[in-house]
């Protein structure tokens, strides 16, 4: 299990990320749904305030001092700096909780930000935050996660392996290899269609699409399905899961999503969360 997700727009959103214990956004319900897996959460980044995105933030805080066990790792929330919203709502979980038993860390960051967050044994990896539209007075973001990979620079890629071994010895491994970046995952929030320059070549897209049909949009706050899939196209992911979509499309969404997806012939996978239902990946 890769990732664990749980979205009906308006009432709850979170997706939870296991490789990296990296929690996305944290809806009502949060800490009930998830089961024990809710000891293993790391990271908590929060892409807006809205109750749906953040409600279950006291009950995970509460669940972790309360129950057996270790209690000594450090839980650590990121927000968009400077959204009040959050912010209130920390003071408070703050002045409930006095007398935690782990350090509970909270940090305003921007897209200039990246948190470092490497499991033993892996390549570098981190969140880099990347800036949204959602609503005109607060501020919102989007999150990728990056590895920090390294690779035989293009001019050795053609010798042999004796040869190389040769250049190793004779000028050090840095001077044949450099280093890059892949985007394994990128995660939405609430959003109008995020700007494609962000998320370039991600593995796995997980876009908002509030609503199947353009002719119910009500505002600019939110993306459409076909929105979310022309953004999947020009970053040429490998997969997009769309989610926040709206229940009242619960009856016939496999069709719609279908249809749409099928008109556009797309050389990506495209899956999607069940409003009020579990989805593991
Ligand atoms: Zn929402
Ligand atoms: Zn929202």
């Amino acid at each position: 299990m890769r990732l664990l997700i749980f979205s009906k727009a308006l009432y709850s959103t979170w997706a939870f990320y296991a490789p990296d214990k990296v929690l996305f956004d944290a809806g009502e319900g949060v800490s009930t749904n998830m089961g024990n897996k809710v000891f293993a959460i790391k990271y908590i980044f929060l892409t807006h305030g809205h109750a749906d995105h953040i409600a279950g933030l006291w009950g995970i805080v509460n669940t972790r001092d309360n129950a057996m066990g270790d209690k000594q790792k450090p839980l650590y929330i990121y927000y968009p700096k400077g959204n009040k919203g959050v912010e209130d709502f920390l003071g408070f979980i703050y002045r409930a909780n006095p007398d935690l038993e782990y350090d509970l860390i909270a940090e305003g960051i921007s897209k200039d930000n990246e948190i470092k967050v490497t499991e033993k044994g892996r390549n570098a990896r981190f969140i880099v935050p990347f800036p949204t539209e959602h609503t005109l007075r607060e501020r919102s973001l989007g999150y990728n996660l990056v590895e920090r990979r390294t690779r035989l620079k293009n001019t050795f890629r053609g010798l042999s392996e004796d040869e190389i071994i040769k250049v190793i010895k004779e000028k050090g491994r840095d001077y044949i290899n450099e280093t890059y970046e892949k985007k394994l995952l990128s995660v939405s929030g609430d959003c109008l269609p995020i700007d494609v320059k962000y998320i370039q070549d991600t593995d796995i897209l997980l876009h908002e699409a509030t609503f199947l049909s353009a002719e119910d949009r009500k505002g600019e706050s939110h993306s459409t399905l076909d929105e979310a899939l022309k953004v999947a196209q020009k970053a040429r992911v490998k997969k997009l899961i769309l989610y926040h979509i709206s229940s009242r499309y619960e009856r016939d969404i496999r069709n719609t999503i279908a249809r749409k997806t099928k008109a556009m012939n797309p050389s990506f996978d495209v899956l999607y969360v069940t409003p009020g239902r579990i989805f593991i990946f």
